[in-house]
């Protein structure tokens, strides 16, 4: 234990106050600073455990720094993952050499627990809960953390598992330098959080790529062979990639490599190590429709595999796992026309899974905070499947702008309309759906501007469903 070590958390949401209690648990001194207020539950934690604290201001931080001279050495900061680098406080940090790392990394030194850590821009959650729900179901003594539920450093704190299933943001993997995952999952990659990024896409891809930091020969790395950027970038590193590739795809092969999960005619096929059959199934028999959910599946039966789960077991808990909420979740139907919450697609190729999994006329929700979205890419699955579009949020004018004057496969304009409340829009959506219709919403941005968060959103929607 290093004595009189400071370890400063910015931001005292789950993460930040998890990190504190496991920061103060391992006898470092700890001080919690958020520029916001702090939720009650949160501070009561905080006053509970005797953790001294700020809010409303970093000024004791700033104060801190002042006064520490060349004594950068002893002091730490966890920053929580919604606090940008660009932030002053961050800048000024960096500027002086005081290290600036993320919660997992920080918790990752407390626990000797085996981590299945999984990224990627879309189907991290899914594939998260998935993974865990097949451990649990195996009997495995297993935590779940990252961006879901508890947090990571709270768990470390308190709990004492010997595996996590971990979803892992890219922000968390920026401040990420020393951890190593045993098994790591990349989902895919587009385009996302670029404000975040520079607008470099690079930037963001060589983010998500830090997941493969530290892992050796004994390590593995399942991937989604099939997503060009993904597979670009593992050839671009060529043996800088030291874990095992455990490569899964819709075809037994990609690029002439064999994939070790693939679809085969009405089945999901699962190899072992050696590329043998291990677990044969029907795609029909899993309850996540679409197929970006059988790459889900894929890459949640092969990390349970590999962290030796059996057939049967992983067999049962792919047919028995019933999703999660605002991931395409059936609402109700009223009048023939069927509600579907998206809420959590909240980027562009999200939206681009769901419209493409619609087998119905749709009458599309869009809009909120835009994170640099590029709408071409749903731009043909809009003219084909959507018949109405309603922009949700404080500002449409870009949404206007690119398909104001959108037209359908036959040539004819789709009408759009705007909404500044979730009961406007579901009101509106009401008025316009024809039965046999789907209302999507799958906003394709951050929902920031009108709720306070995607799952207020999701919620907002579903009860004005319920009220209709
Ligand atoms: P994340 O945690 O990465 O945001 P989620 O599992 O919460 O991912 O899903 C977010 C959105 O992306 C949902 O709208 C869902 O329908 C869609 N989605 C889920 N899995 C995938 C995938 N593998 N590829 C593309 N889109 C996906």
């Amino acid at each position: 234990m290093i004595k009189n070590k400071l370890i400063i958390v910015l931001g005292a949401g789950e993460s930040g106050v998890g990190t504190a209690v496991l920061a103060a648990k391992q006898g470092f001194d700890v001080f919690v600073s958020d520029f916001g207020k702090i939720k009650d539950d949160y501070r009561n934690i905080l006053i509970n455990k005797n953790i001294s604290f700020e809010e409303g201001s970093h000024n004791r931080v700033l104060e801190i720094m002042k006064n520490v001279g060349k004594e950068t050495a002893s002091i730490e900061v966890v920053k929580s993952p919604g606090i940008a680098d660009s932030v002053p406080i961050i800048k000024s940090l960096r500027e002086k050499g005081i290290p600036v790392i993320s919660e997992i990394e920080f918790a990752g030194r407390y626990t000797n627990a085996k981590t299945i850590c999984i990224t990627g821009s879309n189907g991290k959650t899914t594939t998260t809960m998935l993974t865990y729900h097949i451990l649990r179901n195996a009997g495995y003594n297993v935590g779940l953390a990252g961006n879901v539920g508890k947090s990571f450093a709270m768990q470390v704190a308190e709990d004492n598992f010997d595996y996590y299933v971990l979803e892992i943001s890219s922000f968390q993997l920026d401040g990420m330098y020393s951890f190593r995952a045993d098994i790591a999952i990349i989902t895919n990659i587009t385009p996302d959080h670029l404000d975040r990024y520079d607008y470099k896409f690079q930037n963001y891809v060589d983010s998500k790529f830090r997941i493969l930091q530290n892992q050796t020969e004994n390590d593995f790395f399942i991937f989604w062979a099939g997503d060009s950027t993904v597979a670009n970038e593992i050839e671009k590193r060529g043996t800088n990639i030291k874990a095992r590739k455990i490569p899964f795809d819709l075809t037994s092969q990609t690029d002439n490599v064999p994939n070790y999960a693939f679809v085969d005619g009405k089945d999901i096929i699962f190899n072992n190590l050696t590329n043998k059959l291990f677990l044969e199934m029907e795609t029909n028999n899993l309850p996540l429709k679409g197929n970006h959910n059988l790459y889900n599946s894929m890459a949640a039966g092969l990390a349970s595999q590999v962290a030796g789960v059996s057939k049967d077991a992983i067999r049962r808990s792919l047919e028995t796992f019933e999703g999660v909420e605002h991931r395409m979740e059936y609402v109700a139907t009223v009048r023939g026309v069927r509600y579907i919450n998206d809420s959590k697609a909240t980027n562009v190729n999200s939206c681009w899974y769901a419209l493409q999994s619609m087998t119905t006329p749709v009458v599309l929700i869009l809009g909120g905070t835009d994170k640099g979205n590029d709408y071409s890419d749903i731009s043909e699955l809009v003219s084909d499947r959507v018949h109405h579009l309603i922009f949700l949020g404080v500002d449409n004018d870009k949404l206007i702008k690119f398909f104001g004057s959108h037209r359908n496969k036959e040539g004819k304009k789709i009408p759009y309309s705007e909404a500044r409340s979730m009961e406007e829009c579901v009101q509106q959506a009401y008025k316009v759906a024809q039965n046999g219709d789907t209302v999507l919403l799958s906003p394709c941005c951050a929902s920031f501007d009108l709720f306070n968060n995607y799952e207020d959103r999701g919620r907002q929607f579903k009860e004005a469903v319920r009220r209709l």
